[in-house]
């Protein structure tokens, strides 16, 4: 996660700037307010979808692996004329396959961590400002 200190948020950088306004960098992206909870709560909402979305699809592309492994390994197994518990071969070639491809791909987030006295900080600003 990327850590905050400073209280304005492009969520295109994933990264904080010291001034309103918009993105020094995405020139049509309105910075959001950090010290506002309503902007940390959808910041927060849409990494969840993000996570969600990454870990589905990892699922589908394990699912897919799996399924060739699995017709490998019984083909094998056939052939040698060994006897193999299909649910407990099926565990292990997709569990091993999930955490290998959890740990090749883990999902990065892009939500902004704020240390509490960060924004304890933000929010007396806020609260100055208005
Ligand atoms: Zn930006």
């Amino acid at each position: 996660m990327p850590i905050v200190t400073q209280r304005y948020w492009c969520p295109e950088c994933a990264a904080a700037y010291s001034q309103p306004g918009n993105c020094p960098t995405h020139r049509d992206e309105p910075l959001q307010d950090l010290a506002v909870p309503e902007v940390r709560l959808i910041l927060e909402e849409q990494d969840d979808g993000a996570k969600q979305r990454h870990v589905s699809i990892l699922i589908g592309v394990v699912a897919v692996i799996a399924l060739f492994v699995m017709s490998g390994v019984f083909i094998v197994a056939d052939y040698l004329d060994v006897d193999m518990n299909l649910i407990v071969v099926l565990f292990v070639v997709s569990g091993g396959l999930y955490a290998g491809a959890m740990s090749m791909f883990p999902y990065r987030s892009r939500a902004p961590e704020i240390d509490p006295e960060v924004l304890a900080r933000f929010e007396a600003e806020r609260e100055q400002g208005e």
